[in-house]
């Protein structure tokens, strides 16, 4: 039986047809997707009823009657007191319930770790920064410090009443399907049990605890909650230690076979360039990455001793820039050549219609996106390089926002919540 057909109606909803001799065991399968359905209609609709459910996904009156009775129960959706003005009765409008869950992110950023934590709407909860430079300590250390930071956010939104949906960990490298790391050059890593024990740490907590690349969740937050949201070919560049492409692909995140995909930061564009953490020469990362940067506009930076805290080199970069130092604006543009020469290839292979720009890069933009921006029109196969932008994300700590929004898929996918 094909329980699932696309209505084709653009908005990628999907109707559910039980009337062709249903198996029993089935019948499971098809609330927990048709449960979806709605809560999906009601995110992207909200405030509406349940005759607008009905309307807009094909579901019957009964069937959403009994799911939004249910979501209710769990306190997943809830009624508002706001009735819309139509002919007939009015009706009891239905919302995103945002009180009783949370969800929660977290990334391992260049010289910090970021939680954040958002609701059931994706409304943000707590964003916390705390500094911390993960590639200058051992795995264990960086893990340590990722457990208290979620034991602190766990306590403050179970104290707010909240029930915690889950948690995504977001790693600067290669994160296998079974939350493992293989490879996190930046961070010095290889095969480190990351969410083992990540779970450990947490005393195998009631939610789900994942581990996903920065770029794939820095992606995911682009598509659900950034400037350009919605779009279905987008790919988020992620700047930091590791330079990562988070790719969107006709509406879905784009993994490979193994989860690997996406690792542009290791294309070697200079083969006689500076050595890259990786081993190789000349890679996208020692060029246009984070300490690459500093390096080349700040020469003197590392007479003390190797950078470890990047905010305040950041904050003397813009700031030589914005007074137009010639040494600093013309750095600038080179690393915004290197950069356009990367998006080149991600434009000719993925043809996404928008680049956006993450991390430092994004701090950088006004100083980067010139240069980068002709050279991507330069380099590109595709005329005007196949109709791709290349912008600044305005996401504030996109991967731990990507983290908790992926942490929310479950129950998004019609799963009900553990509480
Ligand atoms: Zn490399």
């Amino acid at each position: 039986m094909d329980a699932r057909r696309d209505t084709g109606a653009g908005s990628g909803q999907i109707v559910i047809n039980i009337h062709n001799e249903p198996q029993p065991t089935d019948l499971g399968d098809v609330r927990v997707a048709n449960r979806a359905v709605v809560l999906r209609h009601v995110r992207l609709h909200a405030p509406c009823s349940r005759a607008d459910i009905a309307a807009r996904t094909g579901l019957n009156k009964a069937t959403v009657s009994s799911l939004v009775t249910e979501l209710i129960d769990q306190r997943l959706i809830r009624e508002t007191g706001l009735t819309e003005n139509r002919v007939g009765r009015p009706a009891t409008m239905l919302v995103l319930d945002g009180e009783p869950y949370a969800a929660l992110g977290l990334q391992i950023g260049a010289d910090e770790l970021v939680a954040v934590a958002i609701d059931l709407g994706g409304n943000r909860l707590l964003t916390w920064r705390r500094a911390f430079a993960a590639s200058t300590v051992s795995p264990t250390e960086t893990l340590r410090a990722l457990a208290a930071l979620t034991r602190r956010a766990v306590g403050r939104v179970t104290a707010q009443g909240r029930t915690v949906l889950g948690l995504t960990v977001g790693v600067p490298g290669l994160v296998d399907p079974s939350g493992a790391v293989p490879l996190a050059s930046a961070l010095g890593w290889r095969d480190v049990p990351v969410a083992a024990e990540l779970r450990a740490a947490l005393r195998e907590p009631e939610f789900a605890v994942g581990v996903d690349s920065v770029a794939n969740l820095a992606a995911l937050a682009e598509q659900r909650h950034g400037g350009y949201a919605g779009g279905t070919d987008l790919v988020h560049l992620t700047g930091g230690l590791a330079v990562g492409a988070g790719i969107i692909a006709g509406g879905r995140l784009l993994r490979g076979g193994r989860g690997f995909a996406g690792e542009i930061g290791h294309l070697s564009l200079d083969p006689s360039g500076p050595p890259c953490p990786c081993g190789n020469h000349g890679c996208l990362t020692a060029l246009v990455g984070l300490p690459a940067v500093v390096r080349r506009l700040l020469p003197d930076v590392e007479a003390d001793g190797p950078v470890t805290d990047y905010l305040p080199e950041l904050t003397r970069i813009v700031a030589l820039a914005r007074q137009d130092d010639p040494g600093v604006c013309g750095g600038l543009a080179e690393t915004g050549r290197h950069l356009g020469r990367g998006v080149a290839v991600l434009a000719d292979l993925l043809n996404p219609e928008t680049v956006v720009l993450g991390d430092h890069f994004a701090t950088l933009a006004p100083w980067l996106l010139p240069a980068a921006r002709s050279e991507l029109a330069a380099r590109a196969h595709a005329p005007g390089a196949g109709g791709c932008r290349l912008e600044a994300s305005t996401l504030d700590t996109a991967g731990a926002l990507g983290g908790a929004t992926a942490a929310l898929a479950t129950v998004e996918a019609g799963r009900l919540p553990v509480r």
